[in-house]
């Protein structure tokens, strides 16, 4: 939604098809991947696009319905829904006339019909379907198994024994709201343990903490080599309430993960969540009983659902196999599935871009990158060249070959989005920052000194900046988005303190 309107802003004429029912994407009941009580896990600072601002009321983690109506809102507010076909799946993508594109796309009756187009953005998520189910002897079970995509209530599994495999994000807020209302004590199996974390950690939302450039100045100046001790220890500072618990101790030999739910924690204290490692369990036995050890001895226990929260697979199998190649796509690499320049470009496919293709707070990122392809398509500035395309996916490479692998396969996501600005033209330079900080003090505390919010990327110009812009006052939206920010997060408390571990 964000790149068809850069690109209508940008006066192009632009199809978006969308291949359910309803816009919204996974935030769309109809699409089955989120459900009602599913809260954003980063404050709705991270979660919004620059120009539009949630209202003033607004819970700070949104829940579905109101992620879902944010979106049509957003539709509505900049008249782009005459753009978007609905329930129109593209089945089939061919490259023509060297650079062109033909999509072959059905409606709900099934009928087929080609298109061309000058160009084709692919913005279909991370999140496509659910992984492959894997663990021992899971054909001996013969309970109701579930990925955590269907999953809607906690109240059906009141009287249920459950597993809950995987403690990503799904799996933490899954088992804690299971935990909460069964009869019986949740098992999850996981890997390893994770730092877990609250929405609202000192007094201040968990993104404030996580993406501020504070943190990432100090960050970018450390040695590489230590910044896995440096995550650790700020994780564990962010989550001190582990230390009580036993079962929590993430192995600091091991990349930092985190996860952040209000209740799982609780819920691992009270012993309505136990925490059982991969290492310790032996899978289902031919009775399909979950066998694991415990304190030397082994346990087996009778198991009524499996909720699976192991993660989604990227599918795009609609693009052409020299498409996906170029990419080195792999659909079964949860971590990296495609290798992009800068996770938008396809070497030897100027015409050819990618939206979304990224795993962290996704909103201000995807709207700089919906920016900036844009610019390059109306021929405002120059994308990449092939050459930069093609170190750029080397570099990529080097991400999907890291071993053990980190949680993100980007996690420097402020440094990301400071690296769109600067291509299309938006990032203050040090000059303009002094002039920033001579002319609006406050607004440079608001910009260094706070969450990263997009906001940050459209003080100037609707669109982007005019260099020579400057000296106007900033744009009233960005600058009531950066003050709402300021006004809700951080008045009278303390500034993140990264030395403190
Ligand atoms: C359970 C869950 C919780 C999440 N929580 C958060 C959160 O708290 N904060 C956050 O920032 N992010 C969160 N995310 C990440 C989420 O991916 C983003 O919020 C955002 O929705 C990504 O938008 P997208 O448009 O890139 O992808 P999607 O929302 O997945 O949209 C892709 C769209 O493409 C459509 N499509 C796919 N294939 C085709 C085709 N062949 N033809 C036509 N249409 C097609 C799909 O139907 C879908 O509507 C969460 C994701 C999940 C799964």
């Amino acid at each position: 939604m964000v790149s068809l309107k850069s690109c209508v802003e940008q006066g192009f004429d632009v199809t978006l098809f969308e291949k359910e029912s309803s816009i919204g994407g996974v935030w769309a009941p109809v699409a089955g991947k989120t459900w009602n009580t599913l809260h954003t896990n980063t404050s709705y600072f991270s979660s919004m696009f620059s120009d539009f601002p949630w209202p003033k009321d607004t819970e700070l983690f949104p829940d579905q319905c109101a992620m879902y109506k944010y979106l049509n809102d957003y539709v509505d507010h900049f008249g782009i829904r005459k753009f978007i076909k609905l329930s129109s799946e593209i089945n089939t993508v061919e490259k023509v006339n060297g650079s062109e594109w033909s999509l072959k796309w059905s409606n709900q009756q099934g009928t087929m019909t080609t298109e061309q187009f000058n160009y084709l953005i692919v913005a279909t998520g991370v999140f496509s379907r659910a992984g492959k189910h894997d663990i021992q002897g899971l054909e001996h079970f013969n309970g109701e198994i579930l990925n955590v995509s269907e999953y809607r209530d906690a109240n059906l599994y009141r009287d249920k024994r459950v597993l809950v495999v995987g403690t990503s994000f799904s799996g933490a807020e899954a088992a804690g709201e299971i935990g909460t209302v069964s009869k019986y004590p949740v098992i999850q199996l996981i890997n390893k343990p994770y730092y877990v974390v609250k929405k609202i950690t000192n007094g201040k939302p968990i993104d404030a903490h996580l993406y501020s450039r504070e943190l990432a100045d100090y960050l970018s100046k450390q040695d590489p080599t230590k910044i896995s001790d440096i995550i650790h220890a700020f994780y564990g500072s962010l989550s001190r309430e582990n230390d009580n618990v036993q079962d929590l101790n993430p192995d600091k030999s091991l990349a930092p993960f985190l996860t952040i739910s209000n209740s799982y924690l609780d819920r691992i204290k009270d012993k309505k969540v136990e925490i059982l490692l991969n290492k310790e369990c032996s899978g289902f036995d031919e009775n399909g009983l979950l066998t694991y050890k415990k304190q030397q001895q082994e346990i087996k226990e009778k198991i009524d659902v499996i909720v699976f929260c192991d993660g989604y697979l990227c599918q795009i199998p609609f693009l052409p196999k020299e498409v996906k190649d170029k990419m080195k796509f792999i659909q079964d690499d949860k971590f990296l599935p495609l290798l992009l320049h800068k996770c938008i470009f396809c070497l030897d496919n100027p015409t050819l871009f990618f939206i979304g293709m990224y795993k962290g707070p996704s909103y201000g990122s995807m709207e700089l990158q919906a920016r900036w392809i844009s610019m390059v398509m109306a021929g405002i500035i120059k994308g990449p060249t092939q050459k930069e395309i093609e170190q750029g996916i080397d570099e990529e490479q080097k991400v999907r070959d890291q071993r053990p692998r980190p949680q993100l396969p980007h996690p420097f996501h402020i440094q990301y989005c400071d690296y769109m600005a600067r291509q299309i033209g938006i990032y203050p330079d040090d000059d303009k920052l002094q002039d920033i900080y001579k002319q609006y003090p406050q607004l440079y505390k608001l910009l260094y000194n706070n969450l990263m919010s997009v906001a940050c990327y459209r003080l100037w110009n609707s669109i982007y900046i005019n260099p020579n812009s400057f000296n106007e006052s900033p744009c009233p939206i960005a600058m009531s988005n950066l003050q709402l920010l300021d006004d809700k997060i951080y008045n009278n408390s303390t500034s993140i303190n990264v030395n403190d571990n």
